[in-house]
């Protein structure tokens, strides 16, 4: 069944796969001119780095020029999974994907399909299967939205948990988390023993180690905005996404996750896109509590909605 886009991957084709993140946008990682095709496709700026997919462990030696023991113990502990890790790289990897840095980010995908795939392919460079500045792809039809109908996936219905991976630094101490995802601070911390930092600024800084996140990423065309705790007016064109509040009457525009957190990230970009259809002119989210965010995928979902509404 993937046959045919293992041979478009082979002949330097990008396809478009799932994995329990998000859609990822794939091409060979050992061919420049596919990696560039990623880039004109989704108009990616060229400062921004791409995380490169494997489907072995044994695959991090040929990119990583050093492997800790802390690595070993991330690695055995959340691979395959959400959890994205950046090594200093080796001098063979290519510029194109690591935007000149002196480093290379790793992740080992747990969605069948994308294991199968990777397993076929070889490593494949994979960001999120959008063009740059809209939500990431929880569907295949997201992606056909953006690259055209004929466009190549591996369609595996709707990705199960929404957000993109956790990005770990371990390239040097202290250890930083550029993005948070499903694999929470706490736990990369009891793996290991040591504090990690969350590099809470990296929007505003130009010389951030992760210059993708100094680009907006994440947002619908609509405006997004916290509720303002003293109350909320319902408007007409708008989308309200509520976790916990009591509302007055439920509909197709006031969406209520009663708590289910993992719902809501799971959902929440295909919303974003709806809103868009939709002509919306506003979401409106419910901010989360000091104790929800507790909670890893809060954490994730926080970030997210926090860098569509700047
Ligand atoms: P995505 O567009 O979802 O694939 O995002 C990948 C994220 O990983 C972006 O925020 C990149 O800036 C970040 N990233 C990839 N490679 C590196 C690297 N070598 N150093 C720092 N951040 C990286
Ligand atoms: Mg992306």
């Amino acid at each position: 069944m993937l046959d045919r886009y293992v041979n478009l991957l082979e002949s330097g084709e990008v396809v478009a796969f799932p994995t329990e993140t998000v859609y990822g946008l794939g091409a060979d990682a050992k061919n420049p001119d596919a990696i560039q095709k990623v880039f004109d496709i989704k108009g990616r700026p060229a400062d921004n780095p791409l995380i490169v997919h494997i489907s072995d462990p044994n695959q991090v030696k040929y990119f990583a020029s050093e492997i800790s023991d802390d690595a070993h113990k991330l690695m055995n502990a959340f691979w395959p999974g959400p959890l994205t890790l950046i090594f200093k790289k080796k001098p063979q990897v290519l510029d194109v994907i690591t935007a000149g840095l002196d480093t290379v980010a790793l992740r080992w995908p747990k969605h069948p399909l994308s294991q199968e795939l990777l397993a076929l392919s070889g490593p494949l460079v994979a960001p999120s299967a959008n063009s740059s500045g809209k939500p990431s792809p929880t569907k295949a039809e997201h992606v056909k939205e953006d690259f055209g109908e004929d466009f190549p996936v591996v369609d595996a219905g709707e990705t199960e948990i929404g957000l993109e991976s956790t990005v770990l630094d371990i390239s040097s101490e202290p250890y930083t988390i550029y993005r948070p995802g499903a694999v929470s601070s706490d736990a990369i911390k009891k793996i290991i023993g040591k504090d990690v930092r969350q590099d809470k600024d990296s929007s505003k800084n130009e010389t951030a180690k992760s210059p993708g996140t100094k680009y907006s990423h994440y947002a619908p065309e609509a405006k997004v905005r916290w509720i303002s705790s003293s109350g909320t007016t319902f408007v007409d064109d708008a989308l309200y996404l509520l976790h916990s509040r009591p509302v007055p009457r439920k509909n197709s525009r006031v969406i209520h996750y009663e708590g289910d957190f993992n719902n809501m990230a799971h959902e929440l970009y295909d919303r974003f896109r709806h809103a868009d259809h939709q002509q919306l002119e506003y979401v409106f989210v419910e901010p989360f509590s000091k104790e929800q965010l507790q909670n890893p995928i809060v954490q994730a979902l926080q970030n997210r909605i926090s860098k569509a509404v700047s």
